[in-house]
């Protein structure tokens, strides 16, 4: 066995959409909760990703970057430097508008025609703003079908990160091709894990910034994995509005917030002083993994 694969991999990924987002019936889009409003708002979004991303530098941590083109673009319209931010990260694509390809709210399932559109524009957009390739994709609300796996290909991605695998003594945390969808695109899943109570939980942070976790149940998780997944990759995701808004949209106080920032502050420094593990970037890893 080689060094490389006596470490678990880990990456910090951020899906970066507009604030308390939510899939409405009739429309493909998202909209800010409360949708009754009609809106979009980035926000908190923009003050949590700057938050992020400043601690990333202080831990030295290389992260990779899902964006909604169209948050992407209004972020930009709003005065920050993306392309200077983001710079030692890696830049991947998060939808055009944060559609519901699959309709399971909208009530309107995407045609072929349309999620090409969106998923094509996306990623031009994208790449015309960071002015580099993108290679990596993650669904809105992870819901992925054949339609948009074979899109991904068609538009040259290299991996797709919607799906959601559970952990067990058979996980692995290697990529995997998306067969289930009659297609060779790598998937690099997000893992599913229980805490010590048996509750099952994902490796979304949203919980803890709605007090619903604590920073141990994630520690714990990333030290399980260690265990049985060697060589694997294990993925955090964070959305960056949820560190200043809950998920109907209302803001949080003060004190919540230093509360969240501190959580993931905790997060970020237990990971980097973890023995066993290695921080990366998804392509960085996935780069890796393909001349193992
Ligand atoms: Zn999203």
């Amino acid at each position: 066995m080689t060094k490389i694969d006596e470490l678990l991999y880990v990456a910090i990924s951020l899906d970066i959409d507009p604030d308390a987002n939510s899939a409405v019936e009739g429309r493909h889009d998202a909209l800010s909760s409360p949708t009754e409003h009609g809106k979009i708002t980035i926000g908190a979004c923009k003050r949590g990703l700057q938050k992020i991303l400043e601690l990333l530098d202080i831990y030295d941590i290389d992260a990779t970057l899902f964006y909604e083109a169209r948050t992407a673009q209004m972020l930009v319209a709003d005065g920050m430097n993306l392309p200077k931010l983001s710079e030692r990260h890696e830049v991947s694509c998060h939808s055009l508008k944060h559609e519901d390809f699959l309709g399971k709210v909208s009530g309107m399932p995407m045609e072929e025609e349309s999620i090409e559109e969106a998923i094509t524009k996306a990623k031009d957009i994208l790449e015309n703003i960071f002015e580099r390739d993108i290679k990596g994709f993650r669904a809105p609300y992870t819901r992925i079908n054949r339609t948009v796996v074979k899109v991904l290909e068609w538009q040259g991605f290299l991996y797709d990160s919607s799906e959601t695998v559970t952990m067990g003594t058979e996980w692995t945390g290697d990529p995997f091709p998306l067969e289930i969808f009659d297609s060779n695109l790598l998937e690099l899943a997000l893992p599913s894990f229980h805490d010590t109570k048996g509750k099952r939980m994902s490796s979304y942070l949203w919980a803890i910034f709605e007090g619903r976790r604590v920073s141990s149940d994630y520690i714990d998780a990333v030290l399980s994995a260690r265990d049985v997944a060697k060589g694997g990759l294990f993925i955090f995701s964070i959305h960056p509005w949820h560190l200043y808004a809950d998920c109907q949209g209302n803001p949080f106080t003060m004190e919540q917030i230093k509360k969240n920032l501190e959580n993931l502050e905790s997060i970020l420094s237990q990971l980097k002083q973890m023995q066993g593990i290695q921080l990366t970037r998804q392509d960085k890893y996935l780069k890796n993994w393909l001349v193992k």
